[in-house]
């Protein structure tokens, strides 16, 4: 066994072709699946049980982690699986890209007690790619069918979850989505290397082989109204996103090569999918070869970074205004940036771009932090004189995201939001301030995370139900009358 082991380490499964001589990627699977199998097993057998699994508290979705692990650690992978799946709709997607270091893991007494976190996500990750190969994934099949319908617009993991949930009660499900794949940021946000787009695809199709109907291409607002989709279905669970990119309103912002971060994203998400991207071929959303700049501090900067660097960037820089210990994205992300050769200009704002047509630089302003303003973060403050410039030739603005002016955009200028754009529900109920209409994600929360959209759209789909079972009895009793 430690020679296969040893093997394994020798091995990179993404890139066969540094597969040693005369070792076919046959045996590299059988590999890695028993040392895969011996390594979860060993993980999990560091759970403590410790009888107050903080782990599964900060969890949003209140994973049942120490059931799971003991299961695991027992060799009772498919009883593990069952358990992992019950509270999750894809345990095998929050595995791979939940930040654990601010959820389960952070929350190990393990890790706590000083002795390093047992590596929750990544057996969750193992054991539903194993139930997936073996065969324990189960087809969607609804225990009775219903007429009752609902129309979901947004294919992303809130709207994914909800659909699943709900066509599992038997209801008519149609999902509306505007682009040409289903999944949302899975798929043309998060980039490859973090998560296999495969992976989102099989589960997108267990949903459609499930019965429930996917309209690709179809955006409501300009396809349809919300008022046309209300009175086809007898609800509407809207999870929409937040995809209004924040601008940086400084000299030269409107120079060629300043791009936003989704449209650098979504360009290489689908060069990977194995589209043809006119912007990526021509060099003006690809890396390769360039020294570039990716302004912000969050996951979606890590994620350009990182992305920039496997494309061949020349040289990458993320420039930040705050500091490593103020920064929103997750430090694991930023210690694997680092490794693999980023660098990060910490307090460091752009004050202008430069160039001609387009960005040959980027001038910037150096900060240091002052006092602490009312969210308690330490507020940046430039420091006179200090102005330097960074040579870029591509830069990639990651700032956040705001919602989109949805009201306006879907017709529906009652629909209720709150002052920053999000739209506002009964957080009992998930409905919106229109009967019958329910929101949950990133449309309700603001930017956040692929677990909490899940949890969202598991919420939603119980509400939804309670809500059509309540207006089935209340319309059999007016039948009857
Ligand atoms: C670059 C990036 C990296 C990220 N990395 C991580 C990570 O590693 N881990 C993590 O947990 N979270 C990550 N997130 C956050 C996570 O992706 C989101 O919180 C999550 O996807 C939100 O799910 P959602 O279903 O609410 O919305 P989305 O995933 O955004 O899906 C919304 C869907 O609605 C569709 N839509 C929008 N408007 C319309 C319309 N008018 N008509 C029809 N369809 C419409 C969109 O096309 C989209 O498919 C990342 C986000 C970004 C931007
Ligand atoms: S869903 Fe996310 S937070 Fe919950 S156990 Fe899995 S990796 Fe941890």
């Amino acid at each position: 066994m430690a020679e296969r082991m040893l093997r394994f380490v020798t091995l990179d499964k993404e890139t066969p072709e540094k597969r040693p001589a005369g070792t076919r990627a046959h045996d590299f699977d059988e590999i890695y699946a028993e040392f895969a199998a011996e390594k979860a097993a060993e993980q999990a057998s560091r759970c403590s049980q410790c009888g107050v699994p903080f782990c599964q508290v900060h969890c949003p979705l209140s994973n049942n982690i120490p059931d799971w692990l003991k299961l695991t650690a027992e060799g009772r992978l498919e009883e593990a699986y069952e358990v992992s799946q019950a509270t999750n709709n894809m345990p095998e997607i929050c595995g791979r890209i939940c930040p654990q270091d601010r959820l389960c893991e952070g929350n190990c007494v393990i890790e706590q007690s000083g002795h390093g976190t047992v590596t929750i996500g990544a057996i969750e990750k193992y054991i539903t790619d194993t139930a997936w190969e073996r065969g324990w994934v189960t087809p969607l099949k609804p225990r009775h069918v219903r007429t009752q319908s609902v129309g979901i617009v947004g294919a992303g993991p809130a709207g994914l979850a909800t659909a699943e949930e709900l066509r599992r009660k038997g209801y008519q499900v149609t999902v509306y989505d505007r682009h040409d794949r289903a999944g949302g940021l899975l798929i043309y946000g998060i980039p490859n290397f973090k998560l296999e787009k495969d992976a989102v695809e099989r589960r997108v199709k267990r949903l459609a082989d499930g019965g429930i109907v996917f309209k690709l291409n179809f955006e409501v607002g300009r396809d349809a109204t919300l008022d046309h989709l209300r009175a086809q279905h007898d609800a509407v669970f809207i999870a929409t996103g937040v995809y209004r990119a924040r601008e940086i309103e400084v000299p030269g912002a409107g120079l060629g090569r300043i791009v936003a971060a989704l449209d650098y994203l979504i360009a290489s998400n689908r060069h990977g999918l194995g589209d043809a991207v006119p912007e990526f071929k021509s060099g003006a959303l690809d890396a390769k070869g360039k020294h570039v700049a990716v302004i912000g501090g969050g996951d979606t900067a890590m994620d350009c970074v990182r992305t920039a660097m496997r494309q061949g960037a020349k040289s990458v820089t993320c420039i930040y205004r705050r500091d490593r210990d103020n920064m929103p994205g997750s430090l694991r992300e930023v210690a694997n940036a680092e490794e693999e050769g980023v660098t990060f200009d910490w307090l460091t704002l752009p004050k202008g771009f430069l160039g001609q047509k387009n960005v040959e630089g980027v001038r910037i302003a150096r900060q240091r932090l002052g006092m602490a303003d009312a969210s308690g973060r330490k507020t940046p403050e430039e420091i006179k004189g200090a102005d330097f410039t960074l040579q870029a030739d591509l830069v990639i603005k990651a700032l956040g995201f705001d919602p989109e002016d949805l009201p306006t955009h879907f017709r529906t200028p009652d629909l209720g939001v709150s002052r920053w754009g999000t739209l506002r529900v009964n957080p009992s109920t998930q409905m919106t301030n229109l009967d019958g209409v329910f929101a949950g994600g990133d449309i309700v929360r603001g930017a956040s995370l692929v677990v909490w959209a899940i949890r969202d759209g598991r919420d939603a789909a119980a509400a939804i139900h309670a809500y059509l079972e309540s207006k089935a009895a209340t319309e059999n009793r007016a039948a009857a009358e």
